[in-house]
């Protein structure tokens, strides 16, 4: 059995307590409105939970992966979108923290510790660059004491509300992937402006924006790093952004596998509850099969960073990934069966979940392209 540490356990039963007082309760509402959780920006400031893996240097608490891995989890189960949250905000605080120098740390790190409620964000998608991020357009030219940028990004998580972001473009389009770097970007930033918030299938408690850059200034101290580092500072975030994304998955199907055998208890048809019944059972024991083993890859993966394995560690993140969502996708569908026709009304939260779930599959790297980042890794050398 993976034993959690007590303090872990510890951490585990007091975001499940607040949870399921602040979070859970505004998670139907959030879904309808598509809002900006508000709230539980508020819940985690107040509680040190917005940046958990900030370095205590910089205000922050400094959890390891796994634990961070757990706390997504117990908020995934009941508010996926509020579990987004703060993934955008790891997604823009660690490209930062692994590979600012000191004073950028120092500028930009201290500004999210103790119960700051600044927001981040990571952008690197563009409409002509998804899974192919080599293909992004957004050039950014040296002049000087400045970088001048000219591009646009789309799907940004947080793109809209985040206080500061990290951006990734290219410096030098003949390298490839040495030409690309990565730059803090402020709100506010002459020629940055905002385009659409995208209205989604699911995760609609969280906002994803459209960011335009024209002639956008950036002072050249805030590239990260040194010039043509960014694809190699982003790979490294993307393959720990996929562990995050396993957690919140392997949450929304622990949150679906709980709503499953409870309403399996208490529905009664041919005059007893439908637990009762060989095909529910075979269902419930699939189901739960399956978040165990999309657990444990997710737990192993994350103490495999915690332990600085590297490369093994992305291609575990990598298996987590697509296992956790796939389990979230599948669990989530077979939920709304067992709640029959009401699984399918908005009165009960599988059908949010089933929705949620969708798209753990596609972000932080297609669930097809985990399967290659893995399959390359486990024959290598081919
Ligand atoms: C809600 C949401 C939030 C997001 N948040 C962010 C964010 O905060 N920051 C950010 O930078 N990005 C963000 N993204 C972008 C996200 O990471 C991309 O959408 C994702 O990587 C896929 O890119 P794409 O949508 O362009 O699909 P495409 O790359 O166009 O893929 C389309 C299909 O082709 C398949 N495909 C593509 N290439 C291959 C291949 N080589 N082999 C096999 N199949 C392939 C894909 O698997 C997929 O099925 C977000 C996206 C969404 C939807």
């Amino acid at each position: 059995m993976f034993k959690l540490s007590e303090e872990q356990q510890m951490i585990r039963d007091t975001v499940r307590k607040m949870a399921a007082k602040e979070i859970g309760p505004r998670a139907a509402e959030l879904d309808e409105s598509g809002a900006f959780p508000h709230h539980a920006l508020e819940t985690f400031a107040e509680n040190g939970l917005l940046t958990p893996l900030l370095p205590a240097s910089y205000g922050g608490v400094e959890i390891s992966l796994l634990t961070f891995c757990v706390i997504l989890e117990e908020i995934a189960k009941v508010c996926a979108s509020s579990a987004l949250l703060l993934i955008a905000q790891a997604d823009g605080t660690l490209p930062i923290l692994h590979g600012g120098s000191e004073s950028l740390k120092e500028k930009y790190l201290s500004r999210l510790g103790g119960t700051s409620k600044q927001l981040t964000a990571l952008a690197a998608t563009e409409p002509s660059a998804g899974s192919d991020l080599l293909s992004m357009r957004t050039r950014a030219e040296f002049r000087g004491d400045r970088y001048v940028i000219n591009g646009r990004k789309c799907f940004i998580t947080n793109g809209s509300v985040a206080d500061f972001f990290v951006l990734y473009a290219y410096t030098d389009s003949a390298q490839g992937a040495k030409g690309i770097s990565a730059f803090v970007v402020e709100k506010g930033y002459p020629g940055l402006s905002y385009g659409k918030n995208e209205n989604k299938m699911g995760m609609r408690g969280s906002v994803n924006s459209e960011l335009l850059f024209e002639d956008m200034e950036v002072p050249a101290e805030n590239l990260v790093g040194a010039v043509g580092d960014g694809f190699a500072n982003l790979m490294r975030t993307l393959s720990m952004s996929r562990l995050f994304c396993a957690a919140q998955a392997v949450g929304i199907a622990q949150g679906a596998l709980d709503e499953a055998r409870a309403y399996a208890r208490q529905r009664i048809q041919f005059g007893k509850p439908i637990a009762a019944l060989s095909p529910i059972q075979f269902m419930v024991s699939d189901m739960a099969a399956g978040v165990e083993c999309a657990r444990l890859l997710t737990y192993q993966a994350a103490g495999m960073f915690d332990e600085g394995a590297g490369d093994e560690a992305t291609t575990f993140a990598a298996m987590a990934k697509f296992t956790a969502s796939d389990t979230a996708m599948k669990v989530t569908t077979d939920a709304v069966q067992i709640l029959g026709g009401y699984g399918y009304m908005k009165d009960f939260p599988v059908e949010r979940m089933m929705r949620d779930a969708k798209l753990t599959q596609i972000y932080t790297g297609t669930n097809q392209i985990m399967r290659l980042v893995a399959g390359r890794a486990l024959l290598r050398p081919f």
